[in-house]
């Protein structure tokens, strides 16, 4: 087993292994219905699980289609930092692991002067595997 997962619960292993299992983003309740096979059978556990792995940064959100995605960038664990490139056509969504972007927005200042805690970019457009069909 991953030895990055040892510090995770039952639960949050067993919702992981489910979101990891996807490849596109899950919603919450396929993942509800997926666990309950488990034994994980009330919906509290699994936003509980849910919560701890977003704020793990092991699951990432993705706020513009209210689902979860596995995070694929090794030590990104972060909750507050997180940009996608999502698909028009097949709703896939992939995790940005672009090191110059992730400089400029950390040292992002508004008009203002003021600096952020964190951002949550969605890139829009059709996806390589979508082009060539
Ligand atoms: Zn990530
Ligand atoms: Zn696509």
């Amino acid at each position: 087993m991953d030895s990055k997962n040892k510090s995770l619960s039952k639960n949050q292993q067993i919702v992981l292994d489910f979101i990891q299992r996807n490849k596109k983003p899950v919603k919450a309740y396929s993942i509800l219905s997926s666990v309950q096979k488990k034994g994980i059978n009330a919906p509290p556990q699994v936003y509980r699980a849910l919560d701890k792995l977003i704020e793990k940064g092991k699951v990432h959100k993705v706020e513009s289609q209210n689902s979860f995605v596995a995070c694929k960038i090794l030590n990104c664990e972060t909750r507050h930092a997180t940009i996608f490139s999502i698909c028009y056509k097949c709703d896939s969504a992939s995790e940005i692991n672009d090191t110059k972007l992730f400089n400029y927005l950390s040292e992002f200042k508004d008009s203002g002067g003021a600096k952020f805690d964190g951002y949550n970019l969605e890139f829009f457009g059709t996806c390589n595997s979508c082009k060539k069909n």
